[in-house]
């Protein structure tokens, strides 16, 4: 456990940068340092490994002063991953994930075999090994960071910004490495960000840091999202958070109905292809859902209602609501459909049915009475 315990710094500046802060961080977690820029985010981050010296209060890791700590020794205990992965240029890919271990006097052969493991435990291929950083892509060599600051299996990963700098969807992709890495090494990891979105996806606790330095709500991501403490904190968790913390119910209870399919061969469709529409008042949908031979699906059918040969077009069906998924995605499902119907398929991506909207905000309509 990392503890906080009345922590200030002020730098020659003048006010504050961080303002008597305490704060406990469980081992084996990923706590989330979340705010605006210039909030105390990365001084307190660096405080932990002494890159940075408090003013006033002290910080124990498993009860340990870290001031009695030398900080070479401390720094080697702790990896640290920054925006920019500052990997060393004119070293190769296993070079600069070796670094810490050649420094431990670990042999060269050695650190190589653990940096070519490191290597597959962060996705990357073992052909990259020999590569210099600037044959790499930003997210590639952020991954190498993440390997680099592993090397000496430290307990500790501090982050900061980590992936700040690549862009959205292979952010997307590090951030659920990250967590598939946590499930694996049950690191404690302590990742500072300014992202909201990023925070609550990874976040086990969310410490928001509000202006001077201070603390503002320290809690888990749903409970930050759900009940935020004070105006700073609701403006910043911004206000479709409701929206957001439909991502943390359960999609189960949305009903899925039998979906009128046809198979799609490729060739236009005419209306011969597809059963005929049921009636309303059994409740299944008039819609027609064309799928693929393996039953996934490809868009709706819509029949051309003047047309002499009874042909009709696809038009594409919105996102799909997968088997598991939160109530986030049955929403998302459903209203990015034209039909009004999101398509559930299950983790194969076959189609097992379709969720109706109004279903839909019924059971999001009862996950908030049920909170109350
Ligand atoms: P964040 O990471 O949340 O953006 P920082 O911890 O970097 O915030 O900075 C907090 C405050 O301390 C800011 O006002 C910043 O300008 C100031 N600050 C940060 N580092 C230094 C420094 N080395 N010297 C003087 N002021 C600093
Ligand atoms: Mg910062």
């Amino acid at each position: 456990m990392v503890e906080f315990r009345g922590v200030s710094k002020v730098y020659q500046t003048g006010h504050p940068a961080v303002d008597n802060l305490n704060l406990s961080i469980e081992s084996g977690k990923i706590t989330v340092f979340v705010g605006p820029s210039g909030c105390g985010k990365t001084t307190s981050l660096r405080m932990i490994n002494r890159m940075v010296e408090p003013t006033s209060g002290t910080i124990t890791i498993d009860g340990r002063d870290v001031s009695t700590i030398p900080a070479h020794e401390l720094r080697r205990s702790m990896g640290y991953v920054m925006q920019q992965a500052g990997l060393l240029p004119h070293r190769t890919v296993i070079e600069n994930i070796s670094t810490v271990l050649r420094l431990n006097k670990v042999p060269r052969a050695q650190a190589r075999k653990r940096s070519m493991e490191l290597l597959k435990t962060v996705g990357l291929p073992e052909s990259m090994a020999n590569r210099y950083p600037n044959q790499l892509s930003g997210g590639q060599q952020q991954r190498v960071g993440v390997a680099r600051a592993l090397a000496a299996d430290p307990p500790v990963l501090l982050m900061d910004e980590p992936f700040s700098a690549v862009d959205p969807v292979v952010r997307a992709e590090l951030q659920q490495e990250l967590i598939r890495l946590q499930r694996e090494l049950a690191k404690t990891i302590i990742f500072v960000t300014h992202d909201i979105d990023e925070a609550t996806i990874l976040g086990d606790r969310v410490a928001v840091f509000a202006v001077g330095g201070r603390v503002a709500q320290y809690a888990p991501p749903e409970e930050i999202l759900r009940a935020p403490v004070d105006d700073f904190v609701a403006n910043f968790v911004g206000r479709d958070r409701g929206f957001r913390r439909l991502s943390f119910s359960s999609g189960e209870s949305v009903p899925i109905h039998p979906a009128q399919a046809v198979l799609w061969d490729g060739l236009p469709l005419t209306d011969d292809d597809v059963a005929a529409p049921t009636s309303h008042d059994s409740g299944t949908p008039r819609w027609t859902l064309a799928v693929d031979v393996n039953n996934r699906p490809l868009g709706w059918f819509v029949p051309d209602a003047q047309s002499e040969t009874k042909t009709g077009t696809l038009i594409p069906g919105g996102s799909l609501f997968r088997t598991g998924d939160p109530l986030r995605n049955a929403l998302d499902a459903a209203l990015s459909s034209p039909s009004g119907l999101g398509v559930a398929v299950d983790a194969d991506g076959q189609v097992i049915g379709v969720v109706k909207a109004s279903e839909v905000l019924a059971a999001i309509e009862s996950t908030r009475e049920g909170r109350n």
